[in-house]
């Protein structure tokens, strides 16, 4: 599906450097940092530097080095943040009904806490 990337979004701003973050990893293509609204004691925002709108958008136009390097960013993350030993969580939001605020790809891990069962 093709999508449609728009370049005044939050997170293309703070990777434009318009607008301070508070970074835990910086890679070739990919880049880290908090939440500016936690909802657990690790949450942690992981994005691709290029511009794709969603999951489905990176991984059937990004380059294999490009999904290498954010894989395993977000792998290095969860081993910075130290939640590995007590479970975490993965989440992307997409579109509207995902309820995604922001049309930049990024996966939210939560961590820190037990976090309890969540399906929706
Ligand atoms: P979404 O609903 O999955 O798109 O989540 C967007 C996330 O971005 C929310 O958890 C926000 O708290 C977070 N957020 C929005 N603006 C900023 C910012 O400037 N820095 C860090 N996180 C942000």
């Amino acid at each position: 599906m093709p999508y449609s990337y728009d370049d005044q979004n939050i997170f293309a701003k703070i990777l434009r450097g318009e607008i301070p973050n508070d970074t835990v990893l910086e890679t070739e293509h990919s880049l880290a940092f908090r939440d500016i609204q936690p909802q657990a004691p690790v949450h942690i925002l992981v994005i691709p530097r290029g511009a794709y709108v969603n999951y489905d958008d990176f991984a059937t136009n990004a380059t294999d080095a490009e999904i290498l390097d954010y894989t395993r960013a977000i792998s290095k993350v969860c081993e910075i943040a130290g939640v590995d030993p007590d479970g975490f969580r993965m989440i992307s939001n997409a579109g509207e009904n995902g309820v995604q605020e922001v049309p930049h790809l990024h996966v939210h891990i939560l961590g820190g806490r037990p976090l309890g069962r969540m399906l929706a």
